[in-house]
């Protein structure tokens, strides 16, 4: 479904990503673990165009695209095949839960209004907010909002969702919320890439483990092969500093 290919991309003198590779099929759950700093939102920002790689490239189905070079029309479709979940949530906070997630359906997909309404109600159903359509951001913990800036990716019905770092902006006792949508999503055959620090998400969740460190991927593999049996020393040094 989605395969990058030796994406690299530096700030000035900091090289963040050293020719990341990745193949993700329809269906998975990757996680994305490693060191703080060590290219892993990067990576997720570069897939997305919210970043601009200095070189790569992704191909999505059919269609092929320079991550340096990619014209605005198939930018548009790239986002439009993914929905990105943001560490701080990015809710829109004069919107309530309900525009939140029906404003990509109407202003971004052209959806007749009371049919994106449907749509979004069902998606915030699904994250356990049927009471909070009309509450405002201001007026949910951090764990609903989150919940909503996942029925926002959700109700896209996008090829891939896009997690960056989605709990870490919150409070340890709302974490468990998050994480419990995110794996019913997963089951209900969600393709998804997920970066967290959750070692507990990765391994209950994932299929495939992808561990980084400076700025390239220095392990892969199935969460029990990553866990139980790493074999590179820096992925042993983490492991053994984050169990
Ligand atoms: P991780 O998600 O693994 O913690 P990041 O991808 O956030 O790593 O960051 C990797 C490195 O890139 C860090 O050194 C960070 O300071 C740097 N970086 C990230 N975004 C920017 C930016 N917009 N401008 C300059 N440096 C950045």
């Amino acid at each position: 479904m989605l395969e990058i290919q030796s994406i690299k991309k530096s700030f000035g003198k900091n090289t963040v990503l050293d020719g990341v590779n990745l193949k993700i099929e329809k269906g998975d759950v990757v996680v994305v673990l490693g060191p703080s700093g060590s290219g892993k939102t990067t990576l997720l920002r570069c897939i997305n165009f919210l970043e601009k790689a200095d070189e790569g490239k992704a191909i999505f189905g059919d269609i092929q695209v320079d991550l340096h070079k990619a014209s605005k029309k198939q930018i548009n479709t790239i986002r439009k095949r993914t929905a990105f979940v943001f560490q701080n949530y990015n809710l829109f906070n004069n919107k309530t839960a309900l525009e939140n997630v029906t404003e990509g359906l109407i202003i971004g997909r052209a959806i007749p209004k009371d049919k994106a309404i449907k749509m979004g109600k069902e998606a915030l159903d699904k994250v356990g907010l049927s009471e909070k359509y009309n509450a405002y951001p201001s007026e949910l913990s951090g764990g609903q909002q989150q919940r909503v800036g996942i029925a926002r990716a959700v109700v896209l019905n996008p090829d891939i969702i896009l997690f960056d770092e989605p709990t870490s902006a919150l409070d340890p006792e709302l974490v468990g919320e998050v994480l419990e949508v995110m794996k019913t999503i997963a089951k209900e055959g969600t393709t998804m890439l997920v970066v967290t620090h959750e070692m507990s998400f990765a391994k209950d969740v994932a299929n495939r483990v992808i561990f980084m460190d400076g700025g390239v991927v220095v392990e892969e593999g199935s969460p029990k092969e990553f866990f139980e049996n790493p074999k590179e020393e820096r992925t042993q040094r983490f492991l053994r500093r984050v169990l």
